[in-house]
């Protein structure tokens, strides 16, 4: 992403344009990676709320004002939940829940995302521990792990020390990476993800085929799982090309073997096409949202029987 400020109109020094392109910046990551955008005089009013909200957000992290939501993972072959992702939702005392977009590209940007990563590790190793205790056998559960996170020296240590600490199953968790983290530091991110897989863990590429990568990865990374991204299921009941990426992102994952989970399915023709082609699970609203802890514990108890009848 870029921010843009032009001189003199935004500026007549070099620390004016400077501060006015960071705020552009700010502003162009809020509506999504990859973008531009140009300084604009109404965006500086709103840096006092980004620094508040900064400030909020680092309060929150020491008083426990998130909540997780889990989303479920279907199997297309018997409608039984296989998996969870856990997503994060921030119970903002004023603001109500708040979305992941609303915080995390700030979390990000004042370097929280490690403690927020860790907060939701956290949580969920509690939660794997209640349900052994309330005899509710657990799901696969997938963490969205930031590639800023992944690249701390000690990420695989503390990882597995924290699920050590609740003495939860390794084999129980998976993480959900995205493609930019393999255009890094390859030898880095190698060696971290095998000793994550040695440890039992499995390892998802989350929005697949929508970032830069290339496909050399899938076969010298540790890889279980191939999350389709929703932009290509949503374009199922559109777009004829997109039968042929989703076609061949299942053929590819197939071939070597991974787990496919389709992300976002929201008709039950998207979830047609998918079974057609042999895709294994689904995740998206036609099944369920992401639910709280209690609600999904529910399902957990029903366990099959989750998918639409045809
Ligand atoms: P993601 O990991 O790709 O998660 C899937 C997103 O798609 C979730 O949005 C989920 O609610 C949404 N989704 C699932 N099915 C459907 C559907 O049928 N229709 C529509 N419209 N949306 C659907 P959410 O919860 O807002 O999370 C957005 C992103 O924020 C996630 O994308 C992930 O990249 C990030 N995120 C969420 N929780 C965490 C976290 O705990 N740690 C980190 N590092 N990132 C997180
Ligand atoms: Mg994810
Ligand atoms: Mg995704």
């Amino acid at each position: 992403s870029a921010g843009i400020a032009l001189f003199p109109e935004h500026g007549e020094t070099a620390d004016a344009l400077i501060r006015h392109a960071n705020i552009a910046l700010y502003h162009g990551r809020l509506s999504g990676s990859n973008s531009h955008s140009f300084f604009m005089p109404e965006m500086g009013e709103s840096t006092d709320q980004r620094l508040q909200l900064q400030s909020d957000l680092r309060h929150a992290i020491d008083h426990d004002q998130f909540v997780l939501f889990y989303q479920p993972q279907v199997d297309l072959k018997n409608g039984c939940i296989k998996g969870v992702e856990a997503l994060i939702r921030w119970n903002h005392p004023e603001r109500g829940l708040l979305p992941p977009s609303d915080f995390l590209p700030l979390a990000e940007e004042a370097d929280l995302i490690v403690s927020l990563d860790e907060w939701v590790t956290r949580d969920v190793c509690k939660t794997l521990r209640a349900w052994t205790e309330q005899g509710i056998a657990p799901p696969r559960i997938a963490i969205n792990i930031s590639p800023r996170h992944l690249e701390e020296p000690d990420f695989v240590e503390q990882f597995i020390a924290l699920l050590a600490e609740y003495d939860v199953d390794p084999a129980v968790i998976e993480v959900e990476l995205t493609e930019n983290l393999f255009i890094r530091d390859p030898n880095m991110v190698a060696q971290k993800l095998q000793t994550l897989a040695a440890h039992g863990v499995m390892i998802a590429i989350d929005d697949f085929g929508t970032q830069y990568s290339s496909l050399s990865y899938l076969q010298k990374f540790p890889i279980h799982t191939l999350k389709i991204d929703k932009s290509f299921v949503w374009e199922i009941d559109r777009e004829y090309r997109q039968h042929a990426i989703i076609k061949a992102i299942i053929s590819i994952a197939h071939g070597l073997g991974l787990n496919l989970v389709a992300e976002g399915v929201e008709t039950e023709e998207q979830l047609r096409f998918l079974e057609i082609q042999g895709c294994d699970e689904i995740q998206g609203y036609l099944i369920s949202k992401p639910l709280r802890r209690e609600a999904l514990e529910e399902l957990l108890i029903q366990g099959c029987g989750i998918l639409p009848k045809s």
